[in-house]
């Protein structure tokens, strides 16, 4: 009599009564035990593999540089601020790298998430757009202020990753791997430790509902944004990867720093000359201390490790702003009359005389742009129907337009 072939799973080798199921093949089994392990390998393998050989469907396509070459990057756009670029350049580079690094490794690398610290207008959000633009992630710029803890009129923070999901046309994957810039987070200091702040809901909520967001978990979202509500279908977004970068100008710092080194410095033999300027760079010295001190909570800027400073913009930078990065103001306009077949000439002179205002007028380098504006109006309103093939703008035409705008009425005393 024939024995009768006793079944078993061709991967484990179990036997049909040790397993509760035995799927049959071609030409073996496989148990349940089996499939479950498979199915585990195959899902670390996609998380490992799926910068390079399974991309995301979108069209972001994750390129990171070296330091280097990220801050390279960086001075085709923002002019000056070179500390912030370095240590931008270093956070960003370590950031991505951690997402890249095998997952079983035993070493944990830890969010490089970054404040930066500066008067409104430096080149902050330049910085961080210029630094989606060079990596090719989803970006969004959000205002701290519009966020308000749970039980308040406002924003949900979570909610800052639905503007995320929206450029990136809600595809999750490159949203967990893009850049948030908050803006505006000096405004959410607590207010006990800052009483020049005077907001009704305390910041200190939004502080505390932005901690998970940070530090890396999977978060909620609501599709269109606002407030979550119950019976609403949310999107589960891991912001493990997601880089945070805050900004803000932080008004009265320097006075905190300066009580801080001034402190350090009891008993040294500080050179004058020294002292003079770092009372007046005292920025550069800014750290988590002062941050606190100002009145971020601890735990908030436990997650945010890296912090840098930008300086404020002097004559100097605003006249390399106008002329200098790659999508600079003059070389916008000149573009706008190259196109009508016209060629654009500046006297040097007038760069000189747009700074000296932009600076009269406390308007920074984002007020170059309506200098400018002012200046060239009536040129690119009346140029495109007559025939000239150029125009140069002298200074006493540009001193002329200037002084006949509605800007010029705007000085501050
Ligand atoms: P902030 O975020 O610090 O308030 P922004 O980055 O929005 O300032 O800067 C406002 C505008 O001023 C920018 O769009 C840019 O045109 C110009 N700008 C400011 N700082 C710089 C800089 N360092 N280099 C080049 N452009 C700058």
């Amino acid at each position: 009599m024939a024995k009768q072939q006793v079944l078993h799973c061709s991967f484990c080798g179990r036997s049909r009564d040790e397993v509760k199921i035995l799927i049959a093949g071609q030409d073996g089994h496989i148990c349940e035990n089996c499939v479950e392990h498979a199915q585990d390998i195959i899902a670390q393998e996609i998380t490992n593999t799926s910068d390079s050989k399974h991309p995301a469907s979108s069209s972001y396509k994750l390129s990171v540089k070296k330091p280097i070459e990220i801050k390279k990057f960086l001075d085709e756009y923002v002019i000056g601020q070179d500390d912030a670029k370095k240590i931008l350049a270093v956070a960003v580079y370590n950031h991505y790298k951690r997402l890249n690094q095998k997952i079983e490794n035993e070493v944990e690398i830890e969010k490089s998430n970054i404040v930066m610290v500066g008067e409104t207008g430096t080149g902050k959000t330049l910085l961080a757009k210029s630094i989606a633009r060079m990596l090719n992630v989803p970006f969004t710029i959000v205002d701290a202020t519009v966020f308000t803890e749970a039980g308040y009129v406002g924003e949900d923070v979570e909610s800052m990753l639905t503007r995320l999901l929206q450029v990136c046309n809600y595809d999750v994957q490159a949203a967990e791997k893009g850049i948030v810039y908050i803006d505006e987070i000096d405004k959410i200091a607590r207010k006990s430790d800052n009483p020049s702040i005077t907001r009704d809901v305390s910041g200190e909520g939004v502080q505390q509902g932005l901690l998970k967001l940070l530090e890396g978990s999977e978060v909620l979202v609501p599709p269109q944004g606002g407030r979550k509500h119950p019976e609403q279908k949310l999107i589960k977004i891991n912001t493990q990867n997601i880089l945070f970068i805050c900004g803000g100008a932080f008004n009265g710092i320097d006075r905190i720093i300066a009580r801080r080194v001034n402190t350090n410095a009891i008993g040294f033999n500080v050179n004058k000359e020294l002292q003079e300027y770092q009372e007046k760079n005292l920025l550069q010295f800014v750290n988590s201390v002062d941050l606190k001190q100002f009145g971020l909570i601890p735990e908030l800027l436990g997650r945010l490790p890296v912090v840098t400073y930008l300086n404020p913009l002097d004559a100097e930078t605003l006249r390399n702003i106008l002329t200098e990065p790659k999508n600079s103001l003059v070389k916008q306009f000149t573009r706008l009359f190259e196109i009508e077949g016209i060629a654009l000439k500046f006297d040097p002179a007038v760069f000189d005389f747009m700074v000296q205002k932009a600076l009269e007028y406390k308007l920074g380098a984002r007020g170059l742009r309506s200098i400018c504006e002012s200046i060239l109006t009536d040129a690119m309103y009346e140029l495109p129907s007559q025939k000239v093939k150029s125009f140069e703008v002298t200074l006493e035409y540009a001193e002329r337009k200037f002084n006949t705008s509605k800007l010029s009425m705007l000085k501050v005393a």
